[in-house]
């Protein structure tokens, strides 16, 4: 097979961890398979790197920061490199430049256009194992760019699609995906497979592990993702497109965003296209709206109720202030203390009931849920932030997550 491995800031941190790295990738090519190394910074050392960088200046230019938050990862790589190549191994650091990897020119934060695997592809021909610096690539004018923080996850994920690999493993200091937040829920369960859109639903649950745009980017090539720990040979969490799960559970996990407020508009002129007015202008002020509620006009206004980040929230007010000033809306109001549960898993789509269920476990503990919306894999629910806990606790022991 040929095996992407990944290893993130912590698994990197230091000298000991590096050689421990270097330990399970070597036993990992003993077992007969290629390697392709891909790795994070030691941790810590990005943030000290833009430390400097704001020693000097308040707004430092992007290509210089380029330049120095790259250099991180070159670190690591070379130093693993070495490491292996001392314990017998053929091994070849490279940069991304050398990988192949051409990004746009959005320094700091550039997407990855294309990636010519040649180079790798002949150092692993040649019997070697390729220990590339994550986080990084070249434009096309050379200038070294980044892929913005985190961004080494998406470099594996996208070296593993470009080589084929068999296999891209993310090695963080957790041991993979969870039923629900086992600081909420101790008998929340490590989840063997789950597919792709559960995943991405299951964002909060996966925040500390994987990035969502890797697994949007991982589901878009067909990269098989594992994520596992750095620091024991327990088994991760395979994340794989829907048809490789043979049992498909009902739910697979319980998801809670405590970071969502949510904004009532009272009195809204009820005209046709005032929705349309109202939700053009949020989107162009950059805030995303989650759910929408609205009610049934009478005296020809009616009230919308939405859903937005905390932290687009002041942006949104600003748009909702213009409304109220020109007698579009008559009053608004804002609720921080909010938050929302989602129950998702891929069986929802062939059972009934599932919403069903949510509901009931809500009732049962006198839990009012404010909004719903829900998807082909989804029921999320609105309530009040103080029932966070609650909540995800009965519901992860309604769908016998547990067992
Ligand atoms: N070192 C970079 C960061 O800290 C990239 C990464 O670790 O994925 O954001
Ligand atoms: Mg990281």
């Amino acid at each position: 097979m040929l095996i992407v491995q990944k290893f993130g800031g912590t698994s990197v941190g230091d000298l000991e961890r590096i050689q421990n790295v270097a330990n399970r990738v070597s036993t990992t090519v003993k077992k007969g398979h290629d390697v392709v190394v891909v790795v994070s910074a030691m941790s810590g050392e990005t943030n000290k790197l833009v430390g400097y960088a704001e020693h000097f200046s308040s707004n430092p230019s992007r290509v210089e920061m380029d330049m120095l938050l790259s250099s991180g990862e070159r670190v690591t790589a070379s130093l693993l490199s070495i490491a292996l190549q001392e314990m017998g191994h053929k091994a070849v650091a490279m940069t991304g430049r050398k990988a192949g990897i051409v990004t746009d020119n959005h320094h700091t934060k550039a997407r990855i256009e294309e990636i010519d695997p040649t180079t790798m592809q002949n150092a692993v021909k040649e019997g070697k194992i390729v220990v590339v610096a994550g986080f990084q690539g070249v434009n096309e004018d050379g200038d070294v760019t980044t892929l913005g923080r985190g961004g080494s996850d998406l470099s594996a994920v996208a070296i593993a699609g470009a080589l084929q690999a068999d296999l891209c493993e993310i090695y963080t200091d957790v041991s993979g995906i969870f039923t629900t937040d086992p600081r909420i829920e101790p008998k929340a369960k490590k989840l063997d497979k789950i597919s792709y859109d559960e995943m991405l639903e299951l964002a909060s649950l996966g925040a500390k592990v994987l990035q969502n745009r890797s697994v949007e980017l991982a589901k878009k090539l067909n990269v098989n993702l594992v994520t596992r720990t750095s620091f024991s040979d327990e088994e991760g969490t395979l994340i794989t497109k829907e048809e490789n799960i043979m049992e498909k559970p009902l739910v697979s996990g319980i998801a809670l965003d405590r970071n969502q407020a949510r904004i009532s508009l009272l009195g809204v002129k009820d005209r046709p296209g005032i929705a349309s007015d109202i939700f053009n202008k949020l989107a162009a002020a950059e805030v995303n709206v989650d759910m929408i509620i609205q009610n049934k006009a009478v005296d020809e206004t009616t009230n919308i109720d939405f859903t937005v980040p905390v932290g687009d929230l002041h942006d949104a007010k600003a748009v909702v202030e213009e409304f109220v000033k020109n007698g579009e809306i008559q009053d608004e109001s804002y609720n921080e203390d909010i938050c929302k549960v989602s129950v998702v898993g891929v069986g929802m789509k062939s059972h009934a009931g599932v919403a069903a269920k949510a509901f009931s476990t809500m009732a049962q503990n006198n839990i009012n849920i404010n909004m719903i919306s829900t998807s082909e894999i989804k029921v999320s629910m609105v309530i009040d932030e103080k029932y966070a806990e609650l909540a995800v606790r009965s519901l992860h022991d309604a769908y016998q997550l547990d067992k």
